[in-house]
This record gives C-alpha cells, structure tokens and sequence, in this order.
C-alpha cells in the first residue's frame, strides 16, 4: 500500500498547475488536481486568452475606417457585443474541453471542488473528505483587488468583463496598469466614452517612460479621458441604473459601468496554509525559494499566487521546472531575467530588459538609441499616430541590455527581438544584421 493517497495533489488547474499536474504525470507521478472554477485558470477562462480576442475585436474600428483610405468601400459599420461576447465564450469553452482532456488523457484525476490544506501532506475537499499526498503544490493564482470605498459592489472585475449583457455607453475604469489601460482601449474602440482614474498619475508603472508616455498621448488623442491623482469616494446608483462616481481632486462623474482594474491579490485566504506552517509575506503571497518550495518542506507553489512575476508563460515555466524537478530527474529553475510583457492597447506596448531608467541606476554607463517614426500604413491611412522604439544598451560592452515599443504588432515583433537581448547581443550584432525592407521591426537595426 502506497503510503500517500497521491504523489502530488496540485491545488487550482490554472496556466501553472496544469502544467505541473500534467508533466509531474508523464513523468510517472499518480496526481490529482482540483478546480473550484473552470479547468484552464485566469488566462483561458478570463484572462489573456478572451481579453485578446476582444483587442482583436475592437481593432476593426481602426481598420474598417483605415481602409477607406486604400480603396475600400467601407458602409458605415456598426458593432454587435453580443455576436463578439458569444463567439469568444465559446471559443473559451472550446479550450476548458481541450485542458479538461489533456489532463484526461495523462490520467491526471481532476477534483471539481474547492480544496484547502489540512497538513503538510494532507489536502481537505469541499465535499468533507480529506486526502493525503507526498507533495503538495499550490498553485490557485490571484484575484482582482477592489477598493473598500461605500458602493464598491456596484463595480465590476475583470472577473465579469467579459459577460456584460450591453456595451456600456460609457463607463469608468479603475486602475492604470495593463488590464486598466488594455480595456480603456477596448471599450474606446467600441464607441464607449471611458474615462480612466488613477490614485497618481503615473501609468503602467514599471514600463520605459517615453513610451508609456507615447500612449497616454495617443490614447487621449483617441478620446480617452485621464483623470489623475483621482482616489475612489464612493460609486452611488441613480433611480436609472447610471452610476455616480464620487472621487478625489475631480467633479463626480455619472456612468453606466465601473471597472475596477486597481491589481490582483494572491488567493491565499482561507487555504490553511499558515497552520501547515506556509509562510506568507505582506501581500498574502506564498514565500518561496528558488525550486518554488515554501517553507514546509512538502509543499511547493507557482504562478501569481506567488506573486513574482504574474504572466502566463512564468507561471507555466515554473509549473514545468517544478515537475521536472520533483518528479522527472531534471532538476532545472526558471530564469527571471529579460521576461518580455506586453500590454494590447491600441496601439500595443511591449518590453524586454532594463528600461532606461532602470539601466541608468544600475549600470556605470548607458547609451540610448531611439526611432520614433510614423508606420507606412498609418501614413496612408491619415492616421497621426507615431511609433518608438528604443534601445538601451551598456555604455561600456554595447550589450543591448532593454528594448521597448510602442506601435503596431509591438508584441509581435519584439518577442523575436528578446531572443537577441536575452542571448546578449550587443548593438553592433543588431546594426550587422541587414534590414527587412519595408517593414516596421527594420527600425531595431536602423537605430541612431
Ligand atoms: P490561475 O490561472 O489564476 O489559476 C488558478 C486556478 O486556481 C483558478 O482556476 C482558480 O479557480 C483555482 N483555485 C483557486 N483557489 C482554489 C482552491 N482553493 N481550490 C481549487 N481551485 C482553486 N498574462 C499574460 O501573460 N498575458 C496576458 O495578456 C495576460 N492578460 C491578462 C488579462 C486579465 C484580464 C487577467 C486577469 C490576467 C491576465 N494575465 C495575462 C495574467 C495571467 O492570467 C496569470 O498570470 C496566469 O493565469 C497565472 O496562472 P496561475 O496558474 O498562477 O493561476
């Protein structure tokens, strides 16, 4: 008789713990995992995968208009929420079948409850049983944080975004990080008239400031209202459903919607993990070492819960380390340096390394190169809208050590590029390398 009911019971079948369960399996492990919501987690249920469906969806605004100017006879369009809302759930349903049988088919068992830890190897689930494991991995990601002003209830989350019954005509959002300024975009794209409030007036803290800088200016030039230095009062509900927003430094303002996006909180409450004798640290996030191990030796956790750097593929990286590990012999950790991110906005940001104010504090020398240039499509287009890349590299080696960018297929095109920054390679190996004419990623070895 096995000593433990299982070798490994993950707990929450998101980006991370699927992953894991699935790896951890193949390499021979009995696992069990389980799932209080949908099999798939925050980033295909209600994350990355539908909000990218909806930039796709709001871009059309742009394009149908842009083609006119080369030749197309565009009526004049409108926009039905409800086809778009539908088509992406369905498309979400499609990929929580397709997890739901890859874990199916590595004979990974899925618990659809709710569970807690009960001991360093014991796991307690909804249903009152209690099962054993040798190891246990937490892996049940984070929440949308929602101030604690009075009507907060009357907001909604990230969580319910993607279920709304109408297109709001206009609406509030709370927040200026990705998810914030990601949504002001979508919404703005759709004909909603959105207003952003932000406690500073810094937005996407932790992005290059000129081109966070470059998006404030094109997404006010697009209609976005900033309202900064704005800390929530209140939200009341009028006699016609419309929602009054009370706010420091500004007039109240009356909408139909309030997005709250102001961060994401670790799903650690009521987990049981502190009488396991689990470490927290000041956010609730679970302190862990390199290997993902917390500080009871049998039970380990990845992804945003705990909160190192809360993406997708970090939160699978560490999820397939962590199996590879444990259970396959290969004992490997996940790299943090030069993790490229992105925010869709419209037009997408997107950044790898040091920015170059980071750069300037870190490094002795540093040298910057710039292109600020308008894409050849928008020039056709009439669309005034200009992109920047910038380089910043060590002064002393040439290392490209941050590259950053705003304009469109951003994302796109700079994914490719960290593979240079994350090799290395200095700016004389990017102006080597002839250009791809005529394309916009030509500008990162064209830089003066
Ligand atoms: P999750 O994917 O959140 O999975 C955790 C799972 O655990 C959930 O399914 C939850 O229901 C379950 N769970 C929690 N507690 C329990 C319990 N006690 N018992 C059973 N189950 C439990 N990242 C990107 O890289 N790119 C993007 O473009 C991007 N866009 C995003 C957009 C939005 C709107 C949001 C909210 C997030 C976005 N992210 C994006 C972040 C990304 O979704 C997360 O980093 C990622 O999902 C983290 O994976 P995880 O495995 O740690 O947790």
């Amino acid at each position: 008789m096995a000593e433990f009911d299982y070798d490994l019971f993950v707990i929450g079948a998101g980006s991370g713990g699927v992953r894991a369960a699935r790896v951890s399996a193949a390499h021979g492990a009995r696992v069990a995992i389980a799932e209080e919501f949908r099999v798939g987690g925050t980033c295909v249920i209600r994350g990355c995968v539908p909000k990218k469906l909806l930039v796709y969806g709001a871009h059309f605004a742009e394009d149908l208009k842009d083609a006119r100017r080369f030749g197309w006879n565009v009526p004049d369009c409108d926009f039905d929420w409800a086809t778009l809302r539908d088509n992406v759930l369905s498309e979400v349903d499609r990929l929580n079948g397709a997890y739901t049988t890859t874990l199916e088919s590595h004979k990974v068992e899925i618990i659809h409850q709710r569970a807690t830890v009960a001991g360093a190897n014991a796991v307690r689930l909804a249903d009152g049983r209690t099962v054993t494991a040798r190891i246990i991995l937490v892996a049940t990601g984070a929440r949308p944080a929602v101030p604690g002003c009075p009507g907060h209830e009357l907001g909604i989350t990230s969580n319910e975004v993607f279920h709304l019954d109408a297109l709001p005509k206009r609406v509030l959002i709370a927040g200026a990080g990705y998810i914030a300024n990601e949504f002001a975009g979508i919404f703005n794209e759709f004909g909603s008239k959105v207003t952003l409030i932000n406690r500073t007036d810094v937005i996407l803290r932790g992005y290059d400031a000129a081109i966070r800088d470059r998006l404030l200016q094109i997404s006010t030039a697009k209609g976005i209202e900033f309202r900064f230095h704005a800390e929530f009062r209140g939200i009341t509900k009028g006699d016609d459903g419309s929602l009054t927003v009370e706010m420091t430094n500004h007039d109240p303002i009356t909408v139909d919607r309030v997005l709250f996006a102001t961060g994401r909180v670790p799903n650690t409450e009521g987990l049981g993990l502190e009488g396991a004798g689990v470490e927290l640290d000041d956010k609730g996030a679970v302190k862990v070492d390199a290997d993902s191990r917390s500080s009871c030796p049998s039970i380990y956790a990845v992804g945003d819960v705990t909160n190192r750097i809360q993406l997708t593929p970090v939160a699978i990286r560490e999820g397939q380390a962590f199996a590879d590990t444990m259970f396959g012999d290969k004992p490997w950790r996940v790299d943090y340096d030069n993790v490229p991110s992105a925010v869709f906005s419209h037009p997408p940001m997107a950044g790898v390394g040091l920015t170059e104010s980071q750069a300037r504090q870190q490094l002795g020398s540093v040298k910057v190169y710039q292109s600020d240039f308008r894409a050849m499509k928008n020039v056709l287009a009439n669309r005034n809208e200009r992109a920047l890349y910038k380089m910043v590299c060590d002064g002393v080696t040439d290392r490209v050590v941050g590259l950053h960018m705003i304009g469109p297929d951003a994302p796109e095109i700079l994914q490719a590029a960290a593979i240079a920054v994350k090799a290395g390679l200095t700016k004389a190996d990017f102006d080597q390398t002839v250009a791809l004419h005529p394309s916009m990623a030509e500008e990162l070895v064209l830089m003066r």
